[in-house]
């Protein structure tokens, strides 16, 4: 279902989540990428294009990398369970008795095999279901829904001659009755004239229908908007269900078409087995096709992931003795994910050699994890130059990052001295030459002697 869209939305989270910057070009990139899978959905340009630019204002605004990673996966994901309607919205059942739910809707939409899921569905969910088969136009109409009906273990009322569908009701209804809901099958037209509206509203009214439901074929792509806003203003539809969806890509066109016509989507056929049919729900049915559990799970791996270019990039920069804050932002972005602080001790040249008490590291991982927060809540300028880094700035830091001033402090001083370390010549290839003694001394500074 949907196979492209997904493969596109996963990349794009993937690309998001990997990048170091989120910058003019990588939201571009991700924006040309959207626009192509949702059009190639069939959902309605100015839909894309609106979505889009939400996308690119929130993108562009000052903000931390972390920030806007985060900002970003969630600002896509909303926008994209809010063209499909937000909120799953369902049935809602009166329990009357019976409650007869009618279908509509054009030719080969789905109207039978949908009738005999839909008994099915709430027959397993504890009510009794009936099927009233009252498409008098196609010849073979009763047989197909006494055959589903068999399948699905649902009585089903039909009469094979009779072209009245008011006299087949009259026929069963005192049957019918003893259902705590009937399903009712009803004939199609090639399109929507006035035929069909007259037929549609009369069977309504005068079976009483609790609920009229318009099904659609999602094949159509967003051509269902013109059949979803029609049958909502002449037939007073509760919403739609969207078939065969299993079967094209252009089922995210249907969905959002009828959403932008404020017709709500109930539930969505997925396959030709009375089972497939399923509650349409806009916030799983997004968690599927990015196939993630929930969004959290995806926010998390932002958090941590750094792509191995990136992290060749940065052992480059150590090697050649440069060593900046946002070598540093790296290194305790990755934390988590690596492991121990050991770890970036051996991607500075020299340091990995020398036996750092454990301990040591373990107190220095707890304050680091303080840095790691305040350097997420620093801005790309300040990260690469942290100079431009001034007292307005650290309050603004601090109530970012909820982590004291005196801590962002201490890391931009911790961060001067290491630069000063690698500055003065002992870094890099000078490390090697250094002797056990000095190592010792350096270890020391590095696990115990600054506070911060
Ligand atoms: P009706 O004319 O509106 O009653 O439509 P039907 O119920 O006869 O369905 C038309 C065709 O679509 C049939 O061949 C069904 O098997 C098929 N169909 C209906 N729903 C689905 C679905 O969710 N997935 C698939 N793959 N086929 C479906
Ligand atoms: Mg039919």
């Amino acid at each position: 279902m949907l196979e492209k869209l997904s493969s596109v939305l996963k990349n794009t989270f993937n690309k998001i989540a990997s990048a170091i910057f989120i910058d003019k070009n990588i939201v571009n990139d991700i924006i040309k990428d959207l626009q192509r899978a949702l059009i190639e959905s069939d959902v309605d340009i100015k839909i894309v294009f609106e979505l889009s630019e939400k996308i690119k204002k929130k993108a562009l605004e000052e903000k931390s990398s972390l920030e806007k990673k985060e900002q970003l996966i969630k600002l896509i994901h909303d926008e994209i369970v809010s063209i499909l309607g937000n909120e799953k919205t369902e049935i809602k059942l009166k329990k009357t008795k019976p409650e007869k739910i009618m279908l509509i809707g054009l030719y080969g939409s789905g109207k039978t095999t949908t009738a005999a899921k839909l008994a099915y569905y709430y027959n397993k969910r504890g009510m009794s279901c009936c099927m009233v088969g009252l498409d008098v136009h196609r010849p073979a109409a009763p047989e197909q829904l006494e055959q589903m009906a068999a399948k699905a273990k649902i009585p089903c009322f039909i009469n094979k001659t009779e072209k009245d569908p008011m006299k087949i009701w009259k026929e069963f209804e005192s049957q019918i009755k003893k259902y705590d809901i009937a399903i009712i099958d009803t004939a199609g037209r090639d399109a929507l004239d006035e035929g069909l509206i007259d037929e549609i509203k009369m069977l309504s009214k005068k079976i009483g229908a609790e609920h009229t439901v318009l099904v659609i074929q999602s094949d159509i792509g967003q051509a269902a908007k013109r059949q979803a806003a029609e049958f909502r203003k002449t037939c007073n539809i509760d919403g739609v269900i969207i078939t065969r969806m299993d079967g094209t890509a252009k089922g995210g066109g249907a969905i959002t078409a009828c959403v932008e016509t404020g017709a709500k989507v109930l539930f969505i056929g997925t396959g030709e087995k009375l089972a497939d049919i399923e509650v349409f729900n806009p916030t799983s049915f997004v968690s599927r096709i990015l196939g993630m559990g929930d969004l959290e799970a995806l926010l998390e791996k932002a958090r941590l992931v750094i792509s191995p270019e990136d992290q060749e990039k940065l052992e480059e920069r150590l090697k050649e003795g440069k060593f900046t804050l946002l070598d540093l932002y790296e290194q305790l972005k990755t934390m988590q994910g690596m492991g121990p602080l050991s770890k970036i001790a051996e991607m500075i040249p020299g340091l990995g050699k020398m036996k750092i008490p454990s301990e040591l590291l373990e107190v220095q991982g707890e304050k680091m994890k303080k840095w790691k927060f305040a350097i997420d809540s620093m801005t790309r300028e300040e990260i690469e130059d942290p100079d431009t880094i001034d007292t307005n700035r650290i309050n603004r830091i601090s109530k970012g990052s909820n982590i004291p001033t005196s801590d962002i402090r201490a890391l931009l001083k911790q961060y001067k001295m290491v630069q000063k370390f690698f500055g003065s010549g002992l870094g890099a290839g000078s490390m090697e030459g250094m002797d056990q003694k000095k190592l010792a001394k350096l270890a020391k500074k590095f696990g115990g002697k600054f506070k911060f």
